[in-house]
């Protein structure tokens, strides 16, 4: 099969080619596990982490790629008919792929509904083969049915972006009719404050974005106010979410948030760049008063799920930029650029 595989750890400032096609060996569904044709893949800022080393994957080489839309092709182990009942999966099944690949189901954290924490956890394309490729195995307990209403190249950017910005807004604690702010306007942003008009209404929302371009588009998607990261908006706000991968955005947002308020940090890894500018915080204005900041860790089954049915109820559609899979590094020197709107999704055929 084709896969476009991470072999070593660069830089793509200055290597435009971090990935490789290889021709590699169809994989082969172990016991509990399905094999899974891939029809599309969302490209995710959290592969920049991995391939730049912020976020080293355990071994290389390794298939990147965690937001994997797809068919079921095979069931494996000894039992394959039993995996199929207990699943409710047969060949030809729909399924999506998202961030969290396994989870130990024992330790305290997967028995209160926070397998995001084990200490076991497994990511897809990280810790496991993901989906820049035409097949991957999955446990079938980890695989997930997507609703009909969305299209492949539509549920792919979901399982990520839209997983985990659900799980942020849930962090919060916000309460319909509080100010929300969101700083940074990528693709996860877009996702997020769609999910925040139909779930918080009454709530006015407020968009920090550097780029003008990315202002308009958030007063287009519904936003009271757009203004720059360092700017100060017209009313503070009870709870901000963070998607960006820098510092200043956080402190800044620490200004514009309400007393008792707050921040939710939606990112694996920060770039070191301006992370000086933590030493800067002032306290009084911008930590005091009972101001929090909590930080989201991965994402559980029952985020993606719920977030999948919220998705297909509202319904959601992402803007999507698709590529072929042996493009996979286009896709990901023109997110590293922001220079193309919209999620960028490989497209496997
Ligand atoms: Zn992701
Ligand atoms: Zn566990």
């Amino acid at each position: 099969m084709r896969a476009m595989v991470l072999e070593q750890i660069s830089n793509v400032a200055e290597n435009d080619t971090p990935l490789q096609l290889r021709e590699l060996p169809e994989p082969v569904a172990g016991e509990g596990e399905i094999l899974v044709r891939v029809a599309a893949c969302g490209v995710c800022h959290t592969e920049l982490d991995e391939i730049e080393g912020r976020l080293p994957p355990p071994r290389l080489p390794v298939i990147p790629g965690h937001q994997v839309v797809g068919r079921v092709a095979a069931t494996g182990g000894p039992d394959a008919q039993g995996l199929l009942q207990r699943s409710g999966l047969k060949p030809g099944d729909r399924v999506g792929v998202a961030w969290i690949n396994s989870a130990c189901g024992g330790c305290e954290f997967c028995t209160s509904g926070r397998e995001n924490l084990c200490s076991g956890f497994g990511a897809t394309g990280l810790d496991a083969h993901g989906g820049y490729a035409e097949y991957m195995t999955v446990r079938a307990d980890f695989a997930h049915r997507l609703p009909d209403a969305l299209t492949d190249v539509e549920a792919a950017p979901l399982l990520c972006a839209g997983a985990i910005g659900h799980r942020s807004l849930a962090l919060t604690n916000l309460q319909d009719g509080q100010v929300l702010g969101l700083t940074g306007f990528g693709a996860s942003a877009h996702l997020v404050l769609a999910l925040a008009r139909h779930r918080f209404p009454q709530s006015p929302k407020m968009v920090f974005a550097r780029s003008s371009e990315e202002r308009a588009f958030a007063l287009e998607l519904g936003a009271v106010w757009a203004g720059d990261t360092r700017d100060r908006s017209p009313q503070s706000c009870a709870a901000i979410i963070d998607t960006t991968p820098a510092w200043i955005p956080v402190v800044e947002a620490l200004k514009n948030l309400q007393s008792g308020g707050r921040l939710v940090i939606n990112a694996i890894r920060k770039e070191s760049v301006d992370q000086s500018v933590l030493l800067e915080l002032d306290y009084p204005e911008q930590l005091w008063r009972e101001k929090e900041i909590k930080s989201v860790a991965n994402v559980t089954r029952r985020d993606v799920r719920e977030f999948l049915q919220l998705a297909a109820e509202i319904p959601l559609r992402p803007e999507v930029a698709c590529y072929p899979l042996e493009e996979a590094n286009r896709a990901l020197v023109d997110l590293r650029r922001r220079h193309i709107r919209g999620a960028k999704v490989l497209v496997i055929d």
